[in-house]
This record gives C-alpha cells, structure tokens and sequence, in this order.
C-alpha cells in the first residue's frame, strides 16, 4: 500500500464523513453538542486541500498531514483524539514508499495507543475507542492468520461497524455524553460510528 492508496482512503473518508454529516451530528445532538458531523466535514476538507497542496510524499507523510490538519481545524474531543490517532499512524508507518499489512496493523495499535492515552477512556465507556480497538484486534489477527489485505481489512471494517452498534445500550463514562449519566443509554455514540465510517473507506479502497 502506497501514498496513492492513503491518499485515496483519506479522501474517501471526507466523501463518508460529508455524506453522513447530517446524520452525525443527530448522533451528537442526541448525548452531546450536535457539532460532531460539521466538525469532521470541515476537518477533513481541509485535509483534502492540504493534501492536494503535498502532492506525492511517503504513506507515513499522507497521514501524519492528515493528524496534523485535523488538530488545527476541528474543535472539541474529536480534533485532537482524530488527529492523533492519524499522527500516531503516520508515525508508526515511517518512512518507506510502501506499507505491508503486518505495518498497518501494527499503525493501527499505536493510533489506539494514542487515543487511549489523550482521552483516557477503555473499552465499554462509550467512545470511538469501542470501535477502533475490535477494529485494530480483528486487523491484527487477520495478521496472524495471513489473511489476504481486502478480506483482512473487511475484518477491520466489520468489527469498527459492530463495536459502533454495540454503544447503543452503553452509558457513557467518558466525553461530553457521561454528563448525561443514564440518559445517555439507548443512543450511539457518534465518536465510535464517525470510526466505522473510516474503516469502511479503507476497506472500499481495498476492495476497489
Ligand atoms: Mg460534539
């Protein structure tokens, strides 16, 4: 995987986060300030004009911009926890023109490293971090088991997908939406399905 496929990725992701703008902010009006769908749509505009003003680079390079444009344009928790999950990925993608799948999935454990660190939040407390930890697992153990880039990434995307539904009954521990305390159950966090959204780009991207 190349600067042209990250590229790609990123840029299939605003397409998915402009698409779903409306209905992430529902999410976020739901248990939190109804900014979350315009936030990221503004966020990962200006990603794609900051990456169309980098032509070329390195895969490390794409999303290490990708983290840094973020943290600049987006308010809030997401900015900052979105930005440094991409830094943390460019970081860890280094500086090679090409990324094996060991090396993203690798990337993808250092970004949750990072969220966890900024946010401070687990598993089950209702955040993006329930979709991008099964998500990094499954990738992870598609590693393992030698399963080819598409249907490894499918894995990915899969469990992004379930671990966002799975927030619906949960209540939230971490984030603006833990103010609401019970009243935050029967809802999806929006954080956790912003995530799904972009692990279901790669995927397509994978998949062609
Ligand atoms: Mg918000």
């Amino acid at each position: 995987m190349d600067a042209q496929f990250f590229t790609a990725w990123i840029e299939e992701v605003a397409r998915a986060v402009g698409a779903n703008r409306d209905h992430l902010t529902r999410l976020d009006a739901a248990i939190g300030d109804a900014d979350h769908g315009s936030n990221l749509d503004r966020g990962f505009t200006a990603v794609r004009e900051a990456l169309a003003a980098a032509p070329g680079g390195t895969p490390g390079a794409v999303l290490s911009l990708t983290g840094t444009t973020l943290i600049r344009k987006v308010g809030g928790a997401s900015g900052p926890l979105y930005g440094t999950a991409f830094r943390e990925l460019g970081k860890a993608l280094g500086s090679g023109a090409d990324v094996t799948l060991a090396e993203l999935a690798s990337g993808f454990e250092a970004a949750l490293a990072g969220v966890r660190r900024l946010g401070g939040a687990a598993e089950g407390d209702k955040t993006m971090v329930d979709a991008l930890a099964p998500a990094s697992r499954a990738l992870s153990a598609a590693v393992q088991n030698g399963t080819k880039a598409e249907e490894a990434l499918d894995a990915a995307r899969a469990a992004a997908e379930e671990g966002a539904q799975a927030t619906i009954p949960l209540q939230a521990r971490k984030g603006r939406a833990s103010y609401l305390g019970e009243r935050s159950i029967g809802h999806q966090d929006p954080g956790a399905a912003s995530t799904a959204l972009v692990l279901a780009a790669l995927h397509a991207v994978a998949a062609g």
